[in-house]
């Protein structure tokens, strides 16, 4: 799923319908798996930089912190990502930086977006450390 950012004229938005089946995300982690297909809608379109915005949603099937049974969890994700031009010729380039916004820049290599990678990057980020079941949860709360 790769964009190529040449084909974006400047006044227009490109809309991109996300649905990508699972299979495309059995590397993310060795216990946590999409159970369902992830779908969303990105954005992209060009301003002092080219724009990546939108949302995606999916559920996971990850292990419980405490009982360690497998469980579903639902996650909607906001994607919000900036790319500039990369210029191979200049060698000082700075990687990735913080704008004012604290949003990323990302160099933009080759005039392209792989979709897919920056989708399977927000999925990583947003397996949570400690996820713990509705069960577990409940009897947590019980004892408090
Ligand atoms: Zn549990």
């Amino acid at each position: 799923m790769i964009i190529k950012i040449k084909d974006i004229k400047e006044d227009q938005v490109k809309k991109l319908v996300i649905d990508i089946g699972k299979e495309h995300f059995l590397d993310i982690d060795p216990e946590v798996s999409l159970s369902n297909r992830l779908k969303g809608e990105i954005n992209l379109f060009l301003e002092d930089k080219i724009c990546l915005q939108g949302k995606i949603a999916y559920n996971l099937s990850l292990p419980c912190f405490r009982c360690n049974k497998s469980f579903e969890k639902q996650f909607t994700v906001d994607i919000n990502e900036y790319y500039e031009e990369y210029d191979a010729s200049n060698s000082s380039i700075k990687d990735i930086e913080l704008n004012s916004k604290s949003i990323i820049t990302f160099p933009l290599i080759n005039g392209e977006i792989d979709i897919l990678n920056v989708i399977r990057d927000y999925l990583i980020t947003s397996i949570p450390i400690y996820a713990v079941c509705p069960i577990c949860n409940e009897s947590e709360s019980q004892r408090r």
